[in-house]
């Protein structure tokens, strides 16, 4: 029977998730895994919902379950997978049926499948806000033919989370621009957490305090500015006590990050584009740093413990929290100013002010500051979100706790990455004159690349005497 409005591929834990969404808002959906097994399980379990599932064990089967023109998401590993998928399915579909990759593709990939397909219907969506947004209501980055995005805009916006009243599915621009707005998305998140987690860190080594005021304190800025899902769990996490031994969970966690390659993936995608995030870059970094455990103690044993105590008549509680928002904001601020630049570099007119309300809802880095960030947006996309007003009267009332946290830290021996990279791009942003010029002097003496004087004219070169 062909009457499923749409399909899906790959029941694990977003697909599952997505599949049920999109029965709970009254679409009917055929389904289909490579493991069969798991569909069977989905399909009982599914509850109510089950009657809106067409549950099916071959691509043959799936494929006749749906109504025409189909639309087929594949929710499966970025990579071979999607090829793989595609590959088996596009002779079993009509010119006109669509295929939908939600999952987290590089961009680049997204690119090539779109130029692959040509004419045949494909889209790329970053879904974000992990398996309860993809049950409740995720946010949507679409990237591909705009038609095809209206054909299917209708389910998108219905599963995706509702900001007062606005879905957050948007469709932002050709081939991989959806794929590419979710991987900055994900390297602010990386920036995000790692700021976060840096606190978090001078709280405990700095200042010595024990996990529940820590959790406290997460909590009473979640009321305030910082308001966000990641210090609203944060705070959750440093609460948590370990059922076996009673400890804080914190406390049992082993101290290396993993990482999937998004937050990668955006680092390497700003150097091309000569973009700087260098809070991005930090995150990134400190992840693989973390990884590095045995070097680490090896270290610690060779140098020393650091100091590590902070006296608290020297910085405060309340001084991190301004350190958090002025970080936050450098780190949101170099992210949109990729995007900014991905746009011009690849025509692809990225709406700024939308991709700040997608995000303001349904994903990991909802915050209340994407509002501000979507009108300033608005206001001026072109110009850096450090300059808007609503931002630059923030970082002047809060860089000097910025300053303060790094300052200590660094006095103390605590690794602040994130935070004194965003910093160090605070103050190389508001400094008219740097240091270049140096650089030049040195490029011009050992290879004669020449300089622009400031009396004007470029292609100068140096009396600098024998290298
Ligand atoms: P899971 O590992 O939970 O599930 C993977 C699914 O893909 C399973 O149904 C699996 O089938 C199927 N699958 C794996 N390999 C193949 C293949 N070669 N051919 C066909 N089917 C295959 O992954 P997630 O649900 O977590 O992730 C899916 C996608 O969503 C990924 O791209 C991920 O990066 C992205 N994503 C994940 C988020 C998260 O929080 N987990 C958040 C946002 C995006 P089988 O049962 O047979 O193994």
């Amino acid at each position: 029977m062909s009457s499923a409005e749409i399909g899906l591929i790959g029941l694990g834990t977003m697909g599952a998730a997505l599949a049920l969404n999109i029965a709970d808002n009254g679409f009917d959906i055929a389904v289909w895994n490579r493991t069969t097994q798991r569909t069977r399980d989905f399909h009982k379990a599914a509850g109510d919902l089950a009657d809106r599932i067409t549950p099916t064990e071959s691509l043959k089967d799936l494929v006749a379950a749906i109504a025409k023109p189909r639309a087929i998401i594949l929710m499966v590993p970025a990579g071979d997978a999607v090829d793989d998928q595609t590959a088996a399915l596009r002779p079993l579909l009509d010119d006109n049926d669509m295929i939908i990759d939600a999952g987290n593709a590089n961009f680049h990939d997204t690119n090539r499948r779109a130029r692959d397909a040509g004419d045949l219907p494909f889209l790329g969506i970053g879904v974000s806000g992990g398996e309860e947004g993809a049950r409740f209501g995720p946010s949507i980055m679409g990237g591909g033919k705009r038609t095809h995005w209206d054909r299917v805009a209708h389910i998108l916006t219905a599963i995706a989370a509702d900001h007062k009243g606005t879905a957050c599915a948007t469709w932002m621009g050709e081939e991989g621009a959806g794929h590419f707005v979710k991987a900055v998305h994900n390297g602010i998140e990386y920036a995000d957490m790692q700021m976060i987690a840096e606190v978090y860190g001078i709280m405990r080594d700095g200042l010595g305090l024990d996990h529940h005021t820590i959790a406290d304190h997460f909590a009473t800025w979640d009321k305030g500015p910082l308001q966000s899902y990641l210090v609203e769990i944060s705070g959750k996490v440093a609460a948590a006590t370990d059922p076996k031994t009673g400890q804080p969970m914190l406390d049992v966690i082993v101290d290396a990050a993993g990482q999937k390659g998004t937050g990668r993936w955006t680092v390497i995608e700003a150097q091309h584009l000569a973009a700087p995030i260098p809070a991005i870059e930090a995150a990134v970094v400190a992840r693989n740093l973390s990884s590095q455990r045995d070097t680490r103690a090896a270290g610690e044993a060779l140098f020393g413990t650091a100091p590590h105590h902070i006296p608290h008549d020297t910085l405060s509680v309340d001084t991190l929290e301004q350190a958090l928002i002025a970080g936050k904001i450098l780190c949101y601020a170099q992210g949109f100013d990729m995007i900014a630049k991905a746009s011009d570099e690849f025509g692809w007119a990225l709406p700024l002010p939308e991709i700040a309300k997608v995000w303001r809802a349904g994903c990991i880095i909802r915050s209340a500051m994407l509002d501000d960030m979507a009108s300033a947006l608005q206001d001026d996309p072109d110009r850096n979100l450090m300059f808007a007003p609503a931002f630059s009267d923030a970082l002047k009332s809060n860089h000097d706790a910025l300053r303060q946290a790094v300052a200590q830290s660094a006095l103390h021996g605590i690794a602040l990455p994130a935070l004194s990279s965003g910093l160090a791009y605070f103050d190389a942003m508001r400094t008219a004159r740097g240091t270049a010029n140096m650089i030049q002097g040195q490029r011009d003496f050992f290879g004669a690349h020449g300089f622009a004087r400031i009396d004007g004219g470029s292609g100068h070169h140096g009396p600098w005497g024998s290298e």
